[in-house]
Parts: structure tokens; C-alpha cells; sequence
């Protein structure tokens, strides 16, 4: 490794970040992560951490899961890469088709397509959705519907549907016929209720009015996630994508589950569609995959899509869609050891054992910090939203938030700051001390920015 300087210089001199101002990430150096061995990472001065992150939602399995390394390693040797376009594919691919296959059976999903991440797998699932409307005799159906604070990565399509305007706002015009509808949020809602099946009520009434609006033949489909990530861990009432299935289904909508952080047992269910008891049309996944070792994405497709693409026998049915790397043997290799671990360590009844854990822990942060306006999750997938003033609900300042991240990570524990929320998504291996260190963390944070 270079010496720290060269390092702290060169990133703010040669590089810019995702989601980060380069004048401020030039001002505030980022933190520069050097190493990581079971849940904790090492920075470039030594300092070792919890990663309360999971790197961003998705080493479930910790950095020393040697399975996927070792997969890794022995792939690289024996097939590094070949293209799986028409004409070619792999056998880890064929492997993990197989193994997919049977880890999204409960969810009713047959066929896999492959990309290179989240926002790929997005981007798949839009095109499908509206080329199987044309290939079903309807081609008008070309709209979508997403959720406010929705997120769907950040490819044009993805960018379209998603529902913060941070992600959109500076790359407008984006894909026309898309509409948001409200979000399943109890905390913040246009409703005036905190009862969250009334909100799903609410939602599904402006949902068939906006149907009934602009008629049904022009909807492809419906995208939303499960539980909502990055918009703040938003957990719906268990009614509301009972409720939106059912709405979408009468109306020949398809529903598209994003499941980029849902789909590996995140939530404490193995997939956040089956958390709430919904077959989806379309699923798009990623991240945990391959624990987030090699950049890789799988969709999954129903039996009702699949054959719609499968009995149309014209050149209309040819998928014109997908990547150099779709299907990359070394991520196959390493999804497959991936869903191997996963399953073995039984990782999403942990998630769910440790994720009430973690909620009580923060529920109790909540009772003595005023700083805490609201706190939620589902498994271990969780954040609290940090407030100036819990009347009005007025959201936290910047350097409040970013003095409960530092103070925290000091205490030896990293947590990701997205607006006013404190995320908490660490990976799922992690024992009952790891979530008190977690807990104790943030309290020093809040006590620190709070003024306690
Ligand atoms: N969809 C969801 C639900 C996500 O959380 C993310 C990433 N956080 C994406 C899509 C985009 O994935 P990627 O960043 O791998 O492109």
C-alpha cells in the first residue's frame, strides 16, 4: 500500500464519487478502507470497525467467507470469462440457473437472466415488462408506476422510476409515462395517519383511480421494493403489497419486485416477497448474490413471462437486451458458493433473531435521545431518522448526522448517513455482541451530537 498521504491526495486530485459532491469528498476526505476479515473492516491508519454497513447492503456473509474466494480463485483458473450471448454460455452458469431456480421456487420464478448489478437488473426487468406487454398482443402498455422514495438505481430507466428527485432532478428529461404513487411511509405520509394499513388503503385507492385514469392497456407494470432501502428502510404494512399484487393483477399489470437488497434473506425472510406473501412477475436482484465479492445480478421470471416470451415463436420474441457480462462465469462461480454459505449458516433466521434484537436496542436509543425521531426495520435491514424537533418532525442538520456517523465510527463502529437517516445494515452472520457494540456505538453518537 502507498503511504497515507499519496493515498488521502490522489483520491481527491484523480477520482469522483457516486452519490457525493467532488468538491466536497475533495474538502472531506472519505474514509479509505484497506482491509476486512470476518464483519469488521480496517482503515489505512489501522483503525478496525464493525461494518454496520455490509459494505452497501450486501456482504451478507462477512469479508472471510473463504467459499467464495476459493470459487473465485478456481473459476479465474479454469474459465476467466466467455460471453453466454446466442450461440455460447458457461457451465457455473447452468449451475446456478439451476440452483436459482430452486432458491426462488416459493416465489413462483422459473427463468434467470443475468447482468452486472442492481441497476442492470432494473434496467432488464423494465424491458422485459414491455416487451412482454408487445409480444401478448398489447403493445400500448408501455407506462410504469413506482413508489415516492423508491429506489432503483440509476440507469435512465432505473432513474425514471425512482422516487427521490435527487437522483433525477439533474438528469431530467427522463423516461416519459411514469408515475409515483405516495409511499408506504408511517412516519411521513400525505395521509395523515400513522396506521399503516389505512396508508396501504390509501395508496391503493389512488392507485386504481390513477388506473381508471389513464386506462389500464397503457400500464406495463408496477415497480417497487419490498421493503424500501435507500429511501430510509421504509417496511410497508404487511396488507400493502398484498394489496398491490392483487390491484395489479386485475388490471393485467405486471408487478416487478426490486429485490436488489431483499432477495438473500436481508429481512430475516429469504426473499421480501415472500416476506409479505406475494409472487412477483419480474424480480430483479444483485449485491448479496455473490456476497458482494464480484459484480453480478440475476432476474428472475415467472412461468406467466416466461411462456409468453417462450410460445412466440417470431423474431419479435428474441430478447434484444444484455451485457458483455451477462452471465460471467467467475460471478456465477461465486454466487453459486454464495447461496451455498447463505443457506448453510441459515443466514435469514439470524437476520430476523438479530434484527429484533438490533430494533430493541434502537427503540431504546429512541426513549432517551431526543435526537431520534422515528426508528425502523425489517431483519437487518433498520435505520433511525435523526430530528431537530420531534414535534414537528423537522429532519436533523448535516453535521448533526455526520457527527453521529464519526462518533460512532470512533467508537468502532461504521453506519451509513442517507439525508437525515442513520442505516443500519450489517452483515448477517453477526452475533448477539456484535449488535450491542452496534447500539453502544450509536449512543455515543447521539449522545455526542445531541448534546447528552
Ligand atoms: N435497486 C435497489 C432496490 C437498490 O437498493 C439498488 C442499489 N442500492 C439498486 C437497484 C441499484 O443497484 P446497483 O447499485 O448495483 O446498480
Amino acid at each position: 500500500m502507498r503511504e497515507a498521504n499519496f493515498l488521502i491526495e490522489n483520491n481527491a486530485r484523480h477520482l469522483w464519487h457516486p452519490m457525493a459532491h467532488p468538491a466536497e469528498m475533495q474538502a472531506s476526505p472519505p474514509r479509505i478502507v484497506n482491509a476486512g476479515e470476518g464483519v469488521e473492516i480496517t482503515d489505512i491508519h489501522g483503525k478496525r470497525v464493525l461494518d454496520a454497513v455490509g459494505g452497501l447492503w450486501n456482504v451478507n456473509l462477512g469479508y472471510s467467507c473463504d467459499p467464495v474466494k476459493e470459487a473465485i480463485r478456481q473459476q479465474l483458473e479454469q474459465l476467466p470469462y466467455y460471453s453466454t450471448f446466442r450461440g455460447t454460455t458457461n457451465s457455473p452458469l447452468i449451475e446456478l440457473s439451476y440452483e436459482l431456480a430452486e432458491w426462488f421456487k416459493e416465489d413462483g420464478l422459473v427463468r434467470s437472466f443475468y447482468t452486472s448489478g442492481g441497476s442492470d437488473s432494473v434496467e432488464t426487468c423494465l424491458r422485459l415488462a414491455r416487451q412482454y406487454h408487445k409480444l401478448n398482443g398489447q403493445p400500448e402498455r408501455t407506462k410504469f408506476f413506482a413508489l415516492k422514495k423508491g429506489y432503483h438505481g440509476t440507469h435512465f430507466g432505473g432513474a425514471s422510476v425512482n422516487g427521490n428527485s435527487n437522483f433525477r432532478r439533474n438528469y431530467e428529461p427522463l423516461l416519459p409515462g411514469v408515475f409515483h404513487l405516495p409511499s408506504p411511509f408511517t412516519y411521513r405520509n400525505p395521509f395523515g395517519t400513522i396506521d399503516g394499513a389505512e396508508i396501504a388503503k390509501g395508496i391503493a385507492r389512488l392507485f386504481e383511480d390513477e388506473i381508471a385514469f389513464q386506462g389500464a392497456d397503457t400500464i406495463a407494470a408496477l415497480i417497487m421494493e419490498p421493503v424500501l432501502g435507500a429511501g430510509g428502510v421504509i417496511v410497508p404494512h404487511e396488507t400493502f403489497m398484498p394489496l398491490m399484487r392483487e390491484i395489479c393483477d386485475r388490471h393485467g399489470i405486471l408487478l416487478i419486485a426490486d429485490e436488489v437488497i431483499t432477495a438473500f434473506g436481508r429481512t430475516g425472510a429469504w426473499t421480501g416477497s415472500r416476506l409479505w406473501g406475494v409472487k412477483p412477475d419480474l424480480m430483479s436482484t444483485a449485491k448479496a448474490i455473490t456476497n458482494g465479492y464480484y459484480p453480478f445480478g440475476a432476474v428472475m421470471i415467472s412461468e406467466k413471462v416466461a411462456q409468453v416470451f417462450e410460445n412466440n415463436k417470431s423474431a419479435m420474441g428474441s430478447i434484444g437486451h444484455g451485457y458483455t457480462y451477462s452471465g460471467h462465469p467467475v460471478g456465477a462461480a461465486a454466487a453459486l458458493a454464495s447461496l451455498k454459505e447463505m443457506q448453510r449458516l441459515n443466514v435469514a433466521a439470524n437476520a430476523q433473531v438479530r434484527g429484533e434484537e438490533l430494533i430493541a436496542g434502537l427503540k431504546e436509543l429512541y426513549e432517551r435521545h431526543e435526537l431520534v425521531g422515528d426508528v425502523r426495520g425489517k431483519g437487518l435491514m433498520c435505520a433511525i431518522e435523526l430530528v431537530s424537533d420531534r414535534e414537528k418532525k423537522t429532519g436533523a442538520a448535516k453535521d448533526i448526522v455526520q457527527k453521529v456517523q464519526d462518533v460512532a465510527y470512533e467508537a468502532g463502529v461504521m453506519v451509513r448517513t442517507s439525508g437525515a437517516n442513520v442505516i443500519i445494515s450489517p452483515p448477517l452472520i453477526i452475533t448477539a455482541e456484535d449488535v450491542t457494540r452496534i447500539v453502544s456505538a450509536l449512543d455515543a453518537g447521539l449522545s455526542a451530537a445531541g448534546g447528552k
